[in-house]
């Protein structure tokens, strides 16, 4: 038992991340927060109960508040109502971090428009944990949460994100995984490099590495289950002309150190740092 305190909290909104998959993913200042909080807030309330029950906290005589994406009009003014009594509210979405792919946006910027505090309880995100096991680049991501589920709006959707200089992180269901395999094979094309990472932290967790072709494959052989994240590498860098490479890093000297601009460019076209930062080194050399 993590044994957690009752401590005293200033009044505002605590917006509390919760685990992804194993309930000991939780911090402790998190649970001290459900301990002392004087109002509970929840996307889930049955969630946040059988939390709150595995480590040891008592709900006492406090509810939990149900706001979710179906009754958050109905239910800010409340809210706000009870910050306007100065009391402490803490809300936890069903999993993972509130407002990522999840609600809480709304009554954090309301809290935050009327002049209440706003506080993070940081935790576990299911876009942070794929990248830290998913093998793929992390120096720069775009999370672009959930893609449409029609498959025309999905490849307009991969065709936005074609360029963008960072790895892709998706949101998915099962029931669409082998869908969104295909088109972004598509439209990103069969070899750009990806993973599936599913179940993460919980008992059947998987990462699976691949080309988009491979993956495609895989999806096609098997049915994949559960919670899933997808990653997809930047555009590949093997187009990338010396004359481009040269381009880049003039602009980038211009204000930076070899060192730094060698490192930027680096990250922008997925080349090795060694062999830009030796092609910056020569061109300083020859001016
Ligand atoms: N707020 C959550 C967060 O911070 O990650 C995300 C909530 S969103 C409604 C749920 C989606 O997150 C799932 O459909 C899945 O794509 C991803 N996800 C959540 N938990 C996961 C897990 N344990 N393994 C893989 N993906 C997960």
């Amino acid at each position: 038992m993590l044994n957690p305190k009752a401590i005293k909290l200033n009044p505002g909104l605590y917006l509390v991340a919760t685990p992804i998959g194993t309930a000991r993913d939780i911090t402790l200042r998190a649970l001290d927060i459900l301990a002392s909080a004087d109002v509970l807030v929840a996307e889930d309330t049955r969630t946040l109960r059988k939390l709150m029950e595995i480590h040891g906290i008592p709900l006492g005589e406090r509810q939990v508040m149900a706001y979710h994406d179906h009754n958050g009009a109905q239910m800010r003014p409340r809210l706000m109502g009870l910050l306007e009594q100065g009391l402490t509210l803490a809300y936890a979405s069903e999993a993972g971090t509130p407002m990522i792919a999840d609600p809480g946006f709304d009554l954090a910027r309301e809290a935050r428009a009327a002049g209440y505090t706003v506080v993070a309880a940081p935790g576990p995100s299911a876009v942070v944990t794929a990248l830290t096991v998913g093998g793929l680049p992390t120096d720069r991501f775009f999370f672009a949460g959930f893609l449409p589920n029609a498959s025309g709006q999905r490849k307009t959707a991969l065709r936005r994100y074609a360029e963008i200089p960072g790895t892709l992180v998706f949101y998915e269901s099962p029931k669409r995984i082998a869908a969104m395999m295909r088109d972004a094979a598509e439209v990103l094309g069969p070899d750009r490099r990806a993973a599936i990472c599913r179940e993460l932290t919980k008992k059947f967790e998987e990462v699976l590495g691949g080309t988009l072709a491979e993956l495609t494959t895989i999806c096609a052989d098997r049915s994949l289950k559960g919670e899933i994240v997808v990653l997809i590498e930047r555009k590949s860098s093997e187009n990338i002309h010396d004359s481009d490479l040269e381009t880049l890093l003039r602009e980038a000297l211009t204000g930076m150190t070899v060192r730094d601009a060698a490192d930027a460019v680096a990250a922008r076209t997925g080349l090795a740092r060694r062999q830009v930062y030796q092609m910056a080194l020569k061109m300083e050399q020859d001016e």
